[in-house]
């Protein structure tokens, strides 16, 4: 049996792993790679189950009648011939936007591309977007508009075992991803000091030297209090300012208010505490910052990353060896899976999809005349909740449990005309669907993944998928087909597609090749040619914007869009357990994992447990102004009293959640939302 080197199918670190086919089952092994070094998390270590899992999508389901009838086996010529007819009866009836597809953050290189050009040029729709949007999109919108750029971590992670102070901001890699702790472990070894900002004592909170415990939705304000702190100290680099950066001046008024009392009567944050960190930051160099999904998944996401950006900038950090600021990437194409079109104002390459000359450079690749090219369309939620909207083509997303308002996007999900699925699994929203298609997964296809240091990854097939079962890229294909038009399947020969249309763009892929990534462990982008060694730290000499500099931006507080009130007196924050990823639809059916946490937890302080007469593990009913969710209470002194912590790998988190959206990135408010508490007679 051949032994296949290849990577982890689920979060940003790309975990390497050996898979070799064994009877009765496929062996996996731990890989010595250069991101996880040997280590894979209990999520790693049982991918294997998802390979031969009895809950297995193995052949097409239609229904027979509407919605109401059951879901049936079928041909994949009757699925493809249904989704066809489907497109073509919506789009004469209600022109082309009235189609459109919803991609996913887990999707490789090439399937993110191919998603994008077929909604583009097969369908000539604008109706796409992705999951991304509910995940990266704040503080991607934030890097591009100042650094120019947007790559997660602009350096490896091997750096952050190089830094002497990292501030963490709403980020958890100790249950996210845990091998990555092993270069905040080995920096603490050397007398590095961590502090993390996290309503609740998270497992990486618990290591650290500092740990700052905002109420959410302030990590603006926390923020711009550090800054105004660095400037009245003298802590600032003008040099680097006067040199790399604009805007400070202007940073430097609005951070004005935001004196030290001020800011610890609005986040909770003691002075002293906000005081010692911005001493750490500026004088136990190198020093990082590196935020995630708490600090950005909020209605001011872009302006909260962004204050994190002032401040690194503002200290000199950037662009500086083993310093700088970056954010976290979650989902295992997550930085991929946002440079190669599957976002509504997004062409490949990175590029915009308003730009002329990016909109001439890719249609050419495209052999389209650029006015054949659909303009933006809808961020995710807005298109998933827009009427005008018939028919919706789903790729390795759950939305019925990940999207916010859950309940309102499942209704609107169910007035479609038709919604198509592709999975491996029948997740909540392939219930619902028309048709679901049976995809190849991780394992048994092809393709690139561009992991969060942007090092671009090959995911390699170690065994043949089931028969019935085919690859995103060929049923695109045959969809294709169906439609009149020719489209590639072949992954190799999209990449080679790929890195032509990303050439001369931001994230320009042009000189990586299958065989570089095999022989190089991965190749960091930008890679505009094949003697390009790839870019492994960005900002050492200038930014990629029109003057070179990097770009402070004025930010202000805001209150997230909706406050605790007498009705919902509670603030109620989502994230992640160790055990589980995203939805759930993968994780939830393994074995070992469901075993370790077969349920959600409500994380609540015992102060206000006591209030409401909760002892740990009663049945508690959480109440937004949207829906409501039973969980059972997991008691914690370690959340903050007036907030609660709900996972958002089962149904029912979402139900809660706001989605009220960022102005710039239109990211939801998944990080707060205001709740009231019941517990439920046993
Ligand atoms: Fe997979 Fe992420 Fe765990 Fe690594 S840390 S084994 S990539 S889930």
């Amino acid at each position: 049996m051949t032994a296949t080197d290849t990577h982890c199918p689920y979060c940003a670190l790309q975990c390497g792993m050996t898979l070799t086919p064994e009877i009765p089952r496929v062996r996996l092994e731990p890989r010595d790679f250069p991101v996880n070094k040997g280590g894979l998390c209990a999520k790693g270590f049982t991918a294997a189950d998802l390979l031969d899992h009895r809950d297995r999508l193995l052949t097409p389901l239609v229904r027979k009648g509407d919605r109401s009838s059951p879901l049936r086996e079928a041909t994949w010529d009757e699925a493809l011939d249904r989704i066809a007819a489907a497109i073509t009866t919506a789009q004469q009836k209600y022109g082309r936007n009235s189609v459109g597809a919803f991609g996913g953050g887990g999707l490789t290189n090439e399937k993110a591309y191919a998603l994008g050009k077929f909604v583009r040029v097969v369908l000539r729709s604008s109706s796409i977007d992705y999951n991304g949007r509910f995940c990266m999109s704040s503080a991607a919108t934030a890097a591009n508009r100042s650094l120019g750029i947007d790559r997660g971590l602009p350096f490896p992670l091997e750096d952050i075992a190089q830094a002497k102070t990292v501030l963490l901001v709403g980020a958890n890699p100790a249950d996210a991803m845990p091998p990555s702790m092993q270069y905040l472990d080995a920096g603490r070894e050397h007398g590095a000091r961590h502090i993390v900002v996290d309503p609740r004592r998270t497992n990486t909170a618990a290591g650290a030297y500092l740990h700052l415990q905002p109420l959410p939705g302030t990590d603006l304000a926390l923020a711009n209090g550090m800054l105004h702190i660095a400037i009245r100290e003298g802590y600032v680099d003008r040099d680097y300012l006067e040199a790399r950066t604009t805007g400070f001046e202007a940073v430097k008024a609005a951070t004005n208010a935001y004196w030290p009392e001020r800011v610890e009567r609005m986040t909770g944050v003691p002075e002293n505490r906000l005081r010692e960190t911005v001493r750490l930051l500026a004088t136990q160099g190198p020093a990082m910052i590196l935020t995630a999904r708490g600090a950005e998944q909020h209605s001011n996401g872009t302006d909260t990353a962004q204050a994190y950006l002032n401040l690194a900038l503002a200290l000199g950090l950037v662009g500086r060896p083993f310093s700088g600021y970056g954010t976290i990437t979650g989902q295992g194409n997550g930085q991929g899976g946002r440079e190669h079109g599957q976002k509504a104002d997004q062409l490949p390459g990175y590029r915009k999809l308003d730009d002329p000359a990016a909109r001439k450079h890719v249609a050419a690749v495209w052999g389209i005349d650029p006015d054949d090219l659909p303009g933006p369309g809808k961020s995710a939620y807005e298109m998933l909740t827009d009427d005008s909207l018939r028919v919706l083509m789903v790729l390795a997303s759950n939305i019925v449990v990940s999207a916010p308002h859950s309940n309102h996007v499942r209704s609107k999900l169910e007035a479609l005309d038709f919604l198509v699925v592709s999975d491996i699994f029948r997740s909540e929203t392939a219930e619902l669907a028309d048709v679901v298609l049976p995809v190849a997964q991780w394992a048994e296809e092809e393709g690139t993944m561009t992991n969060l240091e942007g090092r671009v990854l090959r995911r390699k097939r170690a065994l043949p998928p089931p028969p019935d079962v085919k690859s995103d890229l060929e049923m695109l294909a045959e969809l294709s087909g169906r439609l009149s038009r020719d489209f590639e399947s072949d992954p190799r020969a999209v990449f080679d597609e790929l890195r032509r249309a990303s050439a001369g763009g931001i994230a320009d892929y042009a000189g990586i090749t299958y065989e570089r990534i095999e022989r190089e462990d991965g190749v960091f982008w930008p890679c505009p040619s094949e003697d390009h060694p790839g870019t492994p730290r960005l900002f050492a000499d200038s930014f990629p914007t029109k003057d070179g500099r990097a770009r402070l931006i004025a930010v202000q507080h805001r209150d997230p869009a909706e406050m605790p009130d007498k009705q919902f007196p509670y603030v109620l924050t989502t994230g992640r357990n160790m055990q589980h990823y995203q939805s759930g639809n993968q994780t939830r059916r393994v074995k070992a994992l469901n075993v370790a946490l077969p349920e959600p937890r409500a994380e609540i302080h015992p102060d206000l447990a006591r209030r409401h007469g909760i002892a740990d593990g009663d049945l508690v009913e959480l109440r937004s102004r949207r829906g409501a969710a039973v969980l059972r209470a997991r008691l914690s002194d370690g959340i903050r009293p007036d907030t609660v912590f709900a996972p958002f790998h089962w149904p029912g988190a979402n139900a809660l959640t706001n989605p009220a959206l960022d102005p710039h990135s239109r990211m939801p408010a998944f990080k707060a939302c205001a709740v009231a508490i019941t517990r439920l007679i046993p």
